[in-house]
């Protein structure tokens, strides 16, 4: 039998002990991540210097191709050897996938499992996180992600959903050419210059103008093109060898998808080789026919001088929006593999008139700036470390780079609404592009008050362009619980670009100062509907939800007919007129009643509002009794009690004071009780205090006079055309 000596059983729980604290204080490291269209690449502190420093893959290289393979069995590479399948022209093998985040018609059905962009991202993000901690020997706690400064919120969102599904918690996400910044502020040695940041990499290209200074990088503003990249060069130049074999030899292989892919690996190695060599030779064998196809700087240059034109007009566009010229710019920082190219640097010279700044690479400019950006403490700027390691460290380390950031908003938030004439669906801007984030601004709406009201729908936009399906419709958030208090409700939005760039709304209702439920929802496929006339859309059963009923009451007393010569009556008849005018049969139907001593419904609500009209002209005719003692709510209730309406109204039409006003006031308090709302007009020697009692709200109570009840029922109609679930 073994015996346990005491020591040793004193060696193992002091081993636990340490085990324990080492727990509670290495909680793993912080790193940063360019998670990027063609590589990526992770970025941590070293310890002992403070400096960002790449954490290098398994082949000791600082980049990782982002690309995943999906083999037959279910099995998945990424990375290098995901590559060299796509080299050999694997179908399984997806690239560019960062191109389509959070785009839902891109998606690959391998195996019969579907992935899209995030899912890809996600596989890619596991296993660099996982590749990081194998190499460095360190658990690896929480990332700072890169996106393009261009990317949008669901670019953003999908983004963060594809590092929660890595299982990494994301301190931020911030965007490529700042973190670019943060890492040449660890060789920079001069203050206060302002400079421009040229990120042109596999898929994407941004522009970022900064300043940078001692203490901190204020971006100024930033545009790109998330569709740009060294990719389309590489068609270019794929482009080319087809043509010219296609000259030589009369044959085309443009139709076969494996040669084409080929030559497209090809076309990637031969733009590379013209970064430092005048000519390249390409060797092409297909269908029996070897031609040798020769490329040089300059040929490669003109065939693809549209795309250096399309990253001019961006920095154009850039210069122009934040009021600034080349002439304001000190120096150029170049990020991304494909500002290698000399047709770039030549640019840059040209324009600037100094050569591009050095000492940062621009393959691992960002990943080593978000490593910075990961371990800031916000005050100070230090890093315990120490601490990493498990080990305690007295002295705080200072990370070279750390400067405060101030970051800018690539794309103007707006939402869709109404232009003033509302004629045309229009994005209304609520927080302009290159505003510091995070931000926010908030807007009150005033929702006219109907019993079906509880929502209210807001479409939240992207872009600079009016016509809102020109810009990226971002999100759909339908504010719930809107209660009802009065006349209305007033509605405070609250529209938030967080520091991630990524939108944020809620709402309160300022009568119950309650913050609302807001849910975001699945955009609609088909956003059509903001190319029509609002009226036009309003009328097709989209625009309003809920059918909405109205009932005319008619006080039909004897003094709507005195004085004979300008009967009130008439005028009334006229005002109903115009009201039905102004209402869509297929929204709204409308009914008819007279009252006087007795009541009769002449047509409950309707569409046909032919009929409808004939009823109104002839209403003075109709044979109620001369006096005041009935009224129109007890009727109006037992109608709406069997109605399927969901939005009811009673609009009630008086000229005196009735002989059984409590009697009339409590049916109408029944209606409004039932959710009836009960709008009362009175003119003549209509009592004010009464109109306002068997109204349902006070503003529903007007006392007008005979040349104003056109005005006034116009008001009406467009009260009750504004029911519905309110778009805004
Ligand atoms: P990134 O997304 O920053 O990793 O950039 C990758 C892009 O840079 C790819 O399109 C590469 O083909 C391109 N690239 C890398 N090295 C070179 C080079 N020497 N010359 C031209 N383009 C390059």
């Amino acid at each position: 039998m073994l015996k346990v000596k005491n020591d040793s059983v004193h060696e193992n729980v002091r081993c636990f002990l340490l085990l324990g604290s080492l727990s509670n204080i290495d909680m793993g490291i912080k790193v940063g991540i360019d998670l990027g269209t063609t590589f990526s690449a992770v970025a941590r502190i070293s310890p002992s210097t403070g400096r960002a420093e790449i954490i290098k893959n398994k082949y000791g290289e600082s980049t990782t191709p982002s690309v995943i393979y999906v083999g037959d069995n279910g099995s998945i590479l990424y990375g290098k050897a995901a590559k060299e399948m796509q080299e050999c022209g694997e179908e399984n093998a997806i690239a560019f996938f960062k191109r389509n985040m959070g785009n839902k018609d891109f998606s690959f059905e391998i195996n019969g499992k579907r992935y899209n962009a995030t899912d890809f991202s996600s596989i890619l993000l596991k296993n660099l996180k996982k590749e990081a901690e194998e190499v460095s020997g360190e658990k690896i706690d929480s990332a700072v992600i890169t996106v393009p400064a261009y990317f949008t919120d669901i670019e953003r969102k999908a983004t963060m959903e594809a590092a929660k599904m890595a299982g990494i918690n994301v301190i931020a996400i911030i965007n490529e050419p700042t973190a670019a910044a943060f890492a040449y502020g660890l060789n920079e040695t001069a203050s206060d210059q302002t400079i421009l940041i040229y990120d042109l990499g596999g898929g994407t290209f941004d522009v970022t103008i900064a300043k940078i200074n001692k203490d901190s990088i204020d971006v100024i503003g930033s545009d790109g093109d998330h569709a740009l990249g060294g990719k389309d060069w590489d068609d270019c130049i794929a482009q080319y060898i087809c043509e010219q074999f296609e000259e030589r030899t009369g044959i085309s292989f443009s139709d076969d998808a494996e040669m084409v892919n080929a030559i497209l690996v090809k076309a990637e190695t031969v733009k590379k080789q013209l970064s430092s060599m005048y000519k390249v030779k390409i060797p092409v064998d297909y269908d029996g026919k070897k031609e040798i196809i020769e490329i040089d700087q300059s040929i490669f240059e003109s065939s693809s001088s549209f795309l250096m034109g399309t990253t001019m007009s961006v920095i154009d566009r850039l210069f122009e929006s934040v009021k600034m010229n080349w002439s304001d710019i000190d120096g150029v920082i170049l990020v991304g593999g494909s500002t290698r190219m000399k047709m770039v640097q030549n640019y840059i010279k040209e324009m600037s008139g100094k050569e591009p700044l050095h000492g940062v690479n621009v393959d691992e400019a960002v990943a080593l700036g978000a490593a910075i950006r990961a371990n800031l403490d916000t005050e100070p700027q230090s890093f315990l470390g120490g601490l990493l390691r498990g080990k305690k460290q007295e002295k705080m380390l200072t990370i070279a780079g750390a400067k405060k950031v101030k970051d800018v908003t690539a794309h103007s938030m707006g939402m869709i609404s109404q232009n003033k004439a509302g004629d045309k669906y229009i994005n209304s801007i609520i927080i302009p592009k290159n505003h510091t984030i995070p931000a926010s601004e908030s807007r009150t709406y005033q929702l006219s008050t109907r019993n079906a009201l509880s929502e209210m729908e807001v479409y939240v936009v992207q872009g600079e362009y009016p016509r809102p399906l020109d810009n990226t419709i971002s999100g759909l958030y339908v504010i719930k619980n809107i209660e009802k208090t009065g006349s209305s409700a007033n509605i405070e939005v609250k529209y938030t670009y967080t520091a991630n760039g990524i939108i944020e709304v809620s709402a309160i209702q300022k009568e119950t100062k309650k913050s609302l439920k807001i849910v975001s929802e699945k955009v609609p496929d088909d956003m059509s509907w903001t190319d029509l006339d609002p009226r036009e859309h309003m009328k097709s059963k989209g625009g309003i939800a809920g059918d909405v009923e109205v009932i005319l009451c008619v006080d039909l007393s004897g003094s709507m007919f005195y004085p004979t010569a300008r009967k009130p009556i008439v005028k009334a008849t006229a005002a109903m007129l115009d009201f039905v005018e102004q209402m869509e049969p297929n929204q709204v139907k409308i009914g008819l009643m007279g009252f006087a001593d007795r009541h009769k419904m002449v047509t409950v609500p309707t569409d046909d509002y032919k009929k409808l009209k004939k009823c109104i002209q002839e209403v003075e005719s109709l044979a109620v009794g001369g006096g005041n003692s009935d009224q129109p709510f007890t009727e109006g209730y037992e109608y709406f009690k069997k109605s399927k309406a969901d939005i009811k109204y009673l609009v009630v039409l008086t000229d005196g004071v009735w002989s059984y006003q409590d009697k009339a006031i409590s049916e109408a308090k029944r209606c409004h009780k039932y959710g009836i709302e009960v709008i009362a007009l009175g003119f003549g020697t209509a009592d004010e205090e009464f109109l306002r009692k068997i109204a349902s709200a006070d503003d529903f109570a007007t006392l007008t006079n005979l040349n104003e009840l056109s005005t006034s029922f116009t008001k009406i109609a467009q009260e009750i055309g504004g029911s519905g679930k309110l778009k805004i």
